[in-house]
């Protein structure tokens, strides 16, 4: 572990992971299930279409969440795609502009616009004070974000949802596994979204899923997925191909069979993180808690505009050092093209995520980050602030 200044990478040490540690690199199961699975899809000859073992997943994950119905998809974005159009929404939709891009490229992709809310400086996710304020007569849907895999406000969002009768949706696509007063996410909206990417806590390879209770939204998903077809020959809607194969699903499973693993690890991580960074000055852990039903995948730290370093120059430390600790979700969809051209004024009204996006670094967490890794990065980080004024100058003279 570096225990010196000199060591450190950005001042011409040796970097600490020469391999290079990502955020988000993929949590795996077990890898002789997924060759069986893989197997028994080959004796099968069936690849994709609703096979056997997309069914088994969409069983399992109705059973994880208590949903009445769950269709998995090829991807997440597709699932929001497909979603909006069965949903029928129209006009504009509020959602939060501190998320993944692919929240707001869904509305617009289908001619919704993105109405762009400020959220809760605590849980980093929709303030539903704001979001009322926002509602307008043209309002059909609020997409609420379950970011950093936990859910926050539910009872508020629906509040408002019911008084002015708009559609209540979840991207949960950071959320596989995480509770809200005890329920898991899964059914807290009128429908809600996961993500299977490869980088979420449960990967199958690239995948998504919706998860509801209403049976004629389910029925319509259903038909949206495969192009509109009713049956061999039969198109009775606009659909689109947002199917999930069954090799993708074989990893899905055998990544939902090994989920408590992935839990536990990260809630692991998370109290090591905490426990290392405790006495660091300027950075704090801000990640919401496994013990409150968070699933513990994000490891978010919030730094200090200063006298330390910048969460930008902290972020060049340790690129130095190999550790690509990620600026989730710099600068905001607002800020992102088409937004930023039409909504040139929007970071007026969003005042705390104009914050957070200077402010929040993601660090590696899951399975493949050992104990030693976490201390590492933390001595990185400590030795980084406790020589601040060394590595800032250093930095500047690239
Ligand atoms: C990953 C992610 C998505 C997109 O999911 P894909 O499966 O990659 O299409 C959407 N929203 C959020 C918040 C995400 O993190």
């Amino acid at each position: 572990m570096k225990a010196h200044a000199r060591d450190l990478a950005v001042l011409g040490g040796a970097p600490a992971f020469p391999g290079l540690l990502h955020v988000g690199r993929p949590n795996l199961g077990n890898r002789d299930e997924l060759h069986r699975r893989i197997d028994e899809l080959w004796e099968r000859r069936w690849l994709t279409n609703d096979g056997e073992l997309v069914r088994e997943l969409e069983q399992r994950l109705c059973d994880y969440t208590g949903a009445r119905h769950c269709v998995a998809t090829s991807n997440g974005t597709a699932a929001l795609d497909i979603l909006v159009r069965a949903a029928g929404l129209t006009g504009e939709v509020i959602l939060p502009s501190f998320t993944f891009v692919g929240t707001a490229h869904a509305l617009a992709w289908s001619g919704l616009e993105p109405v762009f809310c400020d959220v809760d400086p605590t849980t980093h996710t929709l303030d539903p004070g704001r979001v009322e304020e926002l509602v307008s007569d043209r309002t059909s849907a609020i997409l609420g974000v379950h970011l950093w895999g936990a859910a926050h406000f539910v009872d508020e969002l629906r509040s408002v949802a019911t008084r002015h009768s708009l559609a209540l949706f979840f991207d949960a696509a950071h959320a596989f596994g995480a509770r809200y007063k005890g329920q898991p996410v899964g059914r807290l909206g009128d429908a809600e979204v996961f993500s299977f990417h490869a980088t979420k806590i449960v990967n199958s390879f690239e995948g998504g899923a919706i998860t509801t209770d209403d049976d004629a939204l389910a029925a319509r998903l259903r038909l949206l997925r495969n192009f509109g077809f009713e049956d061999y020959d039969r198109v009775v809607d606009l659909g689109t191909n947002a199917k999930m194969s069954e090799a993708s699903a074989a990893m899905g499973l055998t990544s939902l069979d090994a989920l408590d693993h992935f839990l536990a690890a990260n809630a692991r991580n998370l109290v090591r993180y905490r426990h290392r960074l405790a006495d660091v000055a300027g950075v704090r852990v801000v990640s919401p808690d496994p013990r409150e039903g968070a699933n513990g995948h994000y490891v978010v730290l919030e730094v200090d505009p200063g006298p330390g370093l910048t969460r930008d120059e902290l972020q060049q430390a340790l690129w130095k050092e190999g550790v690509l600790a990620r600026r989730y979700f710099y600068p905001g969809c607002h800020a992102h093209e088409p937004y930023a051209t039409r909504h040139a004024d929007a970071a007026r009204h969003l005042p705390v995520t104009e914050k957070l996006v200077s402010r929040v670094l993601c660090l590696p967490t899951g399975t493949a980050v050992t104990e030693g890794d976490i201390d590492e990065v933390c001595a990185i980080l400590a030795l980084a602030q406790a020589s601040a004024d060394v590595v800032r100058r250093q930095l500047g003279r690239r």
